[in-house]
Order: structure tokens, then C-alpha cells, then sequence
């Protein structure tokens, strides 16, 4: 749903304008505040007017009419518009109750651009203003606009927070603002997949908005309804709720919200077995460009487009929009990175401990969505069998069009998933080879195994979350420091391998003191704990009676364990003494180092 125009409109009508001079021209610009919720054509109107008489306004006038032209570009979703016309705006007021309001608006373009540096600093710049500001119209606008960029962010603890801040404090005293926090808190709970709670929000939202004439968010409200809908199956109910939704954006002329209404209907009639209406609606979808804001709706869309080709048995068709699907996901994966991303920076920034939480919450939800990638992997796996059985002329027809998809395929079986390097099997697989190769040329080959230490105790005192954290930043730590034609695996848990052709001993051991020195240094307070990681190495090089990786290997494993033995954090060499005589016992009987 889109929530940026709905915030627009919220702080469009905030009260900062509300006592101004009672001039004419004050007069048709409040006029305009109120038309562009309920007529934005009446608006456009009214806009026309004021510029035919531009030199006769004040500053402070200009500036209005100006933002409001901003309001309505970013209806049209036309937001680099709309930011320039705000910058104007900007330049002609200096209150600062004003560059509030449009510093928000600006936030809003900024995050329905997808640039989510520019709105969060724009954010915190209002934070630091809300506590000047005595209106409390003013702050409540403050609080939806971080609830929806915390929205916009995925961080719905957050957002339910903002939220709940201004609903509490807009009760009793301006219904507008009321409306709207009621509306993102029930989003902030549909978010959180809290159906149930989602479901009472919505119906309350939509009670007090319509009834209080905010008939725009009460639209939202029943979108909100019908996304409920969706989510628990009840697809009578959805279309229901949509059709009457499509109606109300279409005499609002709401482009983004017809898009989705259109994507949210496709999913509903498939849901109902009415192929013919999910093929057209989700049509209209696939027709609009490919630029960010809607590419929400196309995932949907291409989904519904694939499931209902595969249950007509089109199967070209059907794997294409699949292909198309996963190529849309896989853009919302990398904006939820950005995002995170984006949030990270700007949480550390300010080193708020109780914030560090949310962050956690950050990864968890990238993890998240990750999974539901796979999940959609499965879906394809799945289809693949169904071809098979369906059509030979087909698969075949697939297998020469799934080229790129087949690379795709392989790397998520030989990748581990939580760090991305290879996992056991593939890696040996792959150092296997190398090793035959080296053995032909007489080269040097090494591999160093490490295993962090005490990590039980980590996942014991911090959670497992923060041990797969740790887990991931060993690995993004020793990375940089080998080459690209070495092999770096999980071998399992948290222990890990790095296979070195044409390493000899001394290199070897180069780099493990090296990867040791970079885990030690991991600053895990971004982690929202602090502790120290450490990790055993064992080194084992290649003599001339290997025939295969193994030996090395077995070499590599005692050399480790002697690490552990000796107290740990330390990097062994393996020597033959090695073999007889209990590593545990402390002897200094392998060339230790550090
Ligand atoms: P040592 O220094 O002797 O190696 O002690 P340790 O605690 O590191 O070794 P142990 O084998 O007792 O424990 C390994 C722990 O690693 C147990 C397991 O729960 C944890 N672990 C394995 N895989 C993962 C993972 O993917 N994520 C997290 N968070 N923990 C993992
Ligand atoms: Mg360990
Ligand atoms: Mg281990």
C-alpha cells in the first residue's frame, strides 16, 4: 500500500497554515490544503489561479502554492518534480515549522525514489526540531512521517512505535492525524503478520476515518482489510473489499494505488480459480515500466501470470513470468539490503544502544526474505518436475532458454547459505581438482583449517543470532585476504577451510596469521554486543606420497586440534610428533605459532 501519498496528504493538513492571515489569498490557499484530499483536479485549479496572480503573493505565499504543486507531482509519482519544486519552496520560507513540513515532504520523495540516505537525513534533522516545536499538530506529522519511513525501512517494531507515539498524541485533539496514526499502526501490525490485530486496526481506521471524512484513508483501511484478506485466504472477502477500493482510487485518479489495487485483484481471482480475470488484471500490471515503485506490483503480477500458465499447462509461459518473478524478487532483495543498509549507517551514527536492538531485528528480516527467495526456488524446483512430466518438446525448449537460470541453480547448491562462500561438498570438490592439477606439476599446495573457539559460549551468552553475525563477519574478514584462485569453504558449523594452490608452507602460515590477527580485530559492538572472536588454526602443506586432498586434510584436522589444545587462538604447523602424542597435554610437540 502506498503510504507515502497517504502521509502526504496527513501533513498537507497540519495545522501550521491553519492560523494565517485572513487574506484572500490565505483563503483559496486553505481552500487548496482541504480540495487536495477530497478533489485534487479542484486543486489543480485553484493552483492555476494563484500563479496567474504570482507577483501580487508574499514569500511566504509563493512558498505554499509551491508545495502544494510539489503534493500534487508526487501524486503523479513524478518525485524528482516534486523535490526540485520543494527546494524552491524551501528558499522563499525560513520558519522553521515550515521547513519542517517540508523537509517531510521531501523525505517522502526521497524514500519513493528508493534514496534512503537523503530521507533518513532529512529525518533526523526533523527529529532534532521536533522538540522545538510546541504544536502538537506538528509533532504528531513528525511521528506518522518516521512511522512510514521506519515502514519503508522494514523496521516494524519501529514504525508500530512512531505510530502508537502519535496516535496517543493526537487523540481528542485533531482527528486528521488520529485517523492516520490509527491507519499505520494497524499496518505496522499487518507487517508483523499479526493478522488478527491487523484485521480489528483496519476495521477501526476505517470506522473513524470514513465517519470522520478522511474518505482516501478510509479506502486504505479497506485495501488494509483486503490484504488480510489475502494473506488468511478468504478471497471472497478481498474482492469484495477491492472492487469497491478500485472504484473510490479511480475517482481519486491514485495511479499507485490502482497499480497495486489492479496486482492485489489478479492474486485474489486466482485465488478464486477465475483465470480469466487474474490474467487481466494482472496484464494491466505487466504493462506498466519497470521503474522502482512498481516493482512491488510486477512480483505479484508475474506470480499470478506463472501459476495460472502452469495450471493451463502453458508451460513456456508459465516458466518465463516465473524467470520474470524471481528477477523482480531478486530487486526487492537488493533494496531490502539497501535499505538495511541504510538504516544500519544511520543507527550506528548516533550509537543509540536501545536502537542496536531494532538492527538485530534489521538481519533478521533480510534473513527473512531470503528465505522466501528459496521458498520461491522450491516452487521452481517444483515446476521443473511438472514440466518434465508434461512436456519432453518443452523441457527441452527450457533447458536451451534456462541457461542463466541453471547457473543460478548451481550456485545456490554449492554456496553456503548464511556466508556465501562454498559449502563443504563443493569446496572439496573444487580444491579436489585443483589439487590433481598441482600434483601433475609438481606445485605446492596448502590448506588451513580453522574453527572459532568457544563459540557454544557465544551462542550460550549472545543468542544465535548474534553467532550467525559473528559467523558472517569472520568470513567477510578473511576474504580480502586471499587470492582469488583459492578456495575458501564451510566445512560445517563454525569451522571453516581455505585451500591454497601454489601456496607452500611459509605462505600458509602468512595467512593464518594474518586471517587470525583480522578475526581478533572484528569490532563486534555493531553487533549490539561486545565480545572478542577468536578462532584455532591448523596447516597442513602437501608432501610427495598425496595422492588425494585427504591426507592433507586428516594433517590439517590434527594440527587444529593440537591448536585447541594449547590453549586456543594460536596457529599450528603439522609435524609427525603431532601423531603420537596427546595434544592435549600441552607439549610443544607441533611448531606453534603466536
Ligand atoms: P571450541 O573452542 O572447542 O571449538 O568450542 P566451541 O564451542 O566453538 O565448539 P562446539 O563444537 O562445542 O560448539 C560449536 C557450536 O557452534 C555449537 C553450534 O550450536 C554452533 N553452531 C553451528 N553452526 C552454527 C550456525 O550456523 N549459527 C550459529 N549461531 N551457531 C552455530
Ligand atoms: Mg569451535
Ligand atoms: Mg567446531
Amino acid at each position: 500500500m502506498h503510504f507515502i501519498i497517504v502521509a502526504f496528504f496527513c501533513l498537507a493538513l497540519s495545522s501550521a497554515y491553519v492560523n494565517a492571515e485572513e487574506n484572500d489569498f490565505d483563503t483559496i490557499l486553505d481552500e487548496i490544503v482541504y480540495s487536495l484530499t477530497v478533489s485534487p483536479q479542484k486543486s489543480t485549479i485553484l493552483i492555476d489561479d494563484m500563479l496567474s496572480r504570482w507577483s501580487a503573493l508574499s514569500a511566504e505565499q509563493k512558498s505554499r502554492v509551491k508545495v502544494y504543486q510539489a503534493i500534487l507531482k508526487t501524486y503523479d509519482a513524478e518525485y524528482q518534480a516534486s523535490i526540485q519544486l520543494l527546494r524552491e519552496a524551501e528558499q522563499l520560507n525560513s520558519s522553521d515549522v515550515s521547513l519542517n513540513q517540508i523537509s517531510q515532504y521531501l523525505a517522502t520523495n526521497y524514500i519513493a525514489l528508493k534514496n534512503y540516505p537523503a530521507a533518513l537525513e532529512l529525518m533526523e534533522k526533523n527529529l532534532e526540531r521536533i522538540s522545538e516545536i510546541s504544536d502538537v499538530s506538528i509533532k504528531v506529522a513528525s511521528y506518522v512521517r518516521l512511522a512510514n519511513l521506519a515502514m519503508e525501512l522494514s523496521a516494524y517494531q519501529d514504525m508500530k512505535a512512531y505510530a502508537v507515539e502519535a496516535m496517543v498524541l493526537s487523540q481528542n485533539l485533531d482527528t486528521k492525524q488520529h485517523c492516520f496514526a490509527q491507519l499505520f499502526v494497524a499496518v505496522a501490525d499487518l507487517k508483523q503478520q499479526e493478522y488478527e490485530k491487523a484485521k480489528n486496526a483496519f476495521q477501526r481506521s476505517k470506522v473513524f476515518c470514513e465517519g470522520n471524512q478522511f474518505p482516501l484513508i478510509g479506502l486504505m483501511s479497506r485495501t488494509g482489510l483486503a490484504l488480510v484478506a489475502i494473506e488468511t485466504e478468504e478471497f471472497k472477502g478481498s474482492r469484495k473489499l477491492l472492487e469497491h477500493v478500485l472504484k473510490g482510487y479511480q475517482e481519486f485518479n491514485f495511479q499507485t494505488e490502482i497499480n497495486h489495487v489492479n496486482a492485489l485483484l489478479s492474486q485474489t481471482y486466482l485465488g478464486l480459480g477465475d483465470y480469466a480475470q487474474a490474467e487481466e488484471f494482472a496484464n494491466k500490471v505487466m504493462g506498466l515500466s519497470d521503474e522502482p515503485s512498481h516493482i512491488n506490483y510486477k512480483a505479484i503480477a508475474s506470480r499470478v501470470l506463472s501459476q495460472l500458465y502452469l495450471e493451463s499447462e502453458q508451460f513456456e509461459l508459465a516458466y518465463d513470468y516465473l524467470e520474470s518473478h524471481q528477477q523482480y524478487n531478486t530487486l526487492i532483495l537488493d533494496d531490502t539490503k539497501a535499505k538495511a543498509n541504510a538504516y544500519q549507517m544511520a543507527k550506528f551514527k548516533h550509537q543509540e544502544q536501545a536502537r542496536e536492538i531494532a538492527l538485530l531485528n534489521q538481519e533478521r528480516q533480510l534473513m527473512q526474505t531470503q528465505k522466501e527467495l528459496d521458498q520461491s526456488d522450491q516452487t521452481n524446483s517444483l515446476m521443473l518436475v511438472t514440466m518434465l512430466i508434461g512436456s519432453i518438446f518443452f523441457l527441452s525448449l527450457f533447458l536451451l532458454s534456462s541457461h542463466r537460470q541453471k547457473i543460478r541453480y548451481r550456485k545456490l547448491a554449492l554456496t553456503d547459505r548464511l556466508t556465501g562462500v562454498y559449502n563443504r561438498g563443493a569446496g572439496q570438490d573444487f580444491a579436489e581438482n585443483e589439487f590433481i592439477q598441482i600434483s601433475m606439476r609438481n606445485a605446492n599446495f596448502s590448506v588451513v583449517l580453522f574453527d572459532l573457539d568457544f563459540f557454544k559460549t557465544l551462542n550460550d551468552r549472545f543468542g544465535h543470532a548474534t553467532g550467525d553475525w559473528a559467523l558472517k563477519h569472520v568470513v567477510a574478514v578473511v576474504k580480502p585476504l586471499i587470492r582469488d584462485s583459492d578456495i575458501f569453504c564451510r566445512m560445517g558449523g563454525e569451522e571453516f577451510a581455505l585451500f591454497l594452490p601454489y601456496s607452500n608452507q611459509r605462505a600458509a602460515i602468512e595467512i593464518a596469521e594474518r586471517c587470525k590477527t583480522a578475526i581478533e580485530n572484528i569490532d563486534t559492538k555493531y553487533s549490539g554486543h561486545t565480545f572478542t572472536i577468536n578462532a584455532s588454526f591448523g596447516i597442513s602443506s602437501n608432501i610427495e606420497e598425496d595422492l588425494s586432498l585427504d591426507p592433507i586434510l586428516k594433517r590439517a584436522d590434527i594440527a587444529l586440534y593440537k591448536s585447541k589444545g594449547s590453549g586456543r587462538n594460536c596457529v599450528t604447523v603439522y609435524s609427525e610428533e603431532l601423531e603420537h602424542k596427546d595434544p592435549l597435554n600441552g607439549l610443544d610437540n607441533g611448531l606453534k605459532f603466536s
